[in-house]
């Protein structure tokens, strides 16, 4: 089976990894903050702290931004549910924001009109949690705009985006967000297996992830609450927080991966011009690109063009499958999972999100996909539509 997405694994990730092994600190050690380092001048951040995964680290970036019971967070219905759970975790509130028709991220408009009501009801959200879908950016201008007139913060779930740029500065450079959060599972643009990291610029706001990834421990005598002179404390825990680290075996293949990132969105973008090429005439919509954005290509979302045609997505997902091509679907609008209707929503929440489900599949796409094995995936969706 072809799959829609694959970590690229070389010789030297692992030997970087078995040298981790041989070493004394198997996590904790210094590669964790070389790998942070080295992600934060990558993307242009002042401070970046490795988690466990991206969903830890969009919950401690929520805990970090105060979000709690009372307080109501609002994202992409078009993402993987950790960017909504991650507001739940804090006891918060979440609500959904309908995707742009053209760009499949949050709309703009939509999100407009729904502060304006928010406002007249005074229900305005604490964080809005843009998603940048595929690796295309969100119109980070815009909702920066919105966030100055309403009073919300914003975190990006920049989790398909790294290497991605958006008014040519790179994606993570949190010029237009508090925070923003990257995602390291081998699907993602670059793997350590698993894990993720949170970027900013806000030294009291890292510190607030620093603490809640680690036990909300902290072992500077400076931050340290005073205690009697007869007594010796190493460390004080100061917050409920959680053990969320990276380790240094996971941060030495993201630290190796990291020299490839921009060969791989390059391999990336090289694929999606052939799809593009081959798949501009048939009957989808080629994913849209941004004019003053550069995408990451995570996914290569492909969106049936009219159901006039008498072709369904379950009926192309089937004749992928029967070709040996493993298509997935990005994604399931969050609320309409059976947890989320448990809370309430229901089908028809979000119009345009729901139509884009129904007519989208994503086709493989990642750095080591072979010019045939592309081949055999565009013969198969031309020869569906044929
Ligand atoms: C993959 C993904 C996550 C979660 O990433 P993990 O590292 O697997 O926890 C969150 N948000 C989006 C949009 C993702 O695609």
């Amino acid at each position: 089976m072809i799959p829609y997405g694959r970590q690229t694994i070389s010789e030297e990730d692992i030997e970087a990894v078995i040298k981790v092994l041989r070493s004394d600190w198997i996590t904790q050690g210094p590669v964790v903050p070389r790998f942070e380092k080295a992600i934060a001048e990558y993307s242009g951040s002042e401070f970046a702290y490795c988690a466990n995964s991206a969903t830890s680290a969009l919950h401690v970036a929520c805990l970090a931004l105060g979000v709690g019971p009372g307080d109501r967070v609002w994202t992409s219905p078009n993402t993987f549910a950790a960017s909504a759970n991650c507001a739940l975790y804090c006891g918060a509130s979440v609500d959904f924001v309908d995707i742009d028709s053209v760009s499949y991220n949050m709309s703009i408009e939509e999100l407009y009109r729904k502060l304006e009501l928010a406002e007249i009801s005074n229900s305005l959200p604490k964080v809005v949690i843009p998603v940048h879908f595929a690796g295309q950016s969100c119109e980070m201008d815009e909702i920066a705009e919105l966030s100055r007139r309403y009073g919300f913060r914003i975190l990006e779930d920049a989790s398909h985006a790294i290497g991605g740029k958006y008014r040519n500065s790179p994606i993570g450079d949190c010029r237009y967000s508090d925070i923003a959060v990257f995602s390291f599972h081998p699907v993602k643009v670059i793997t350590t297996g698993e894990g993720g990291i949170a970027l900013t610029n806000d030294p009291r706001l890292g510190r607030a992830m620093d603490l809640f990834r680690n036990h909300g421990i902290t072992k500077q005598p400076d931050e340290m609450v005073p205690r009697p002179s007869e007594e010796s404390w190493g460390y004080q825990q100061q917050l409920l927080g959680h053990n969320y680290r990276m380790t240094d075996l996971e941060a030495a293949l993201g630290l190796s991966q990291l020299r490839r990132l921009d060969e791989f969105v390059n391999k990336r973008r090289a694929i999606a011009e052939i799809y593009d090429r081959s798949l501009g005439e048939t009957e989808v919509v080629i994913p849209w690109q941004h004019p003053d954005a550069d995408s990451s290509y995570h996914l290569y979302p492909v969106r049936l063009k009219s159901r006039r045609a008498g072709k369904s997505q379950a009926q192309l997902v089937a004749t992928l499958r029967d070709a040996g091509i493993a298509a997935s679907l990005h994604y399931i609008p969050v609320y309409l999972h059976p947890y989320y209707q448990s809370l309430g929503f229901s089908r028809g929440y979000c119009p345009v999100a729901e139509e884009y489900f129904r007519e989208t599949i994503s086709l493989p796409i990642f750095p080591s996909l072979s010019r045939a094995d592309q081949q055999r995936v565009i013969e198969t969706v031309t020869g569906f539509f044929a």
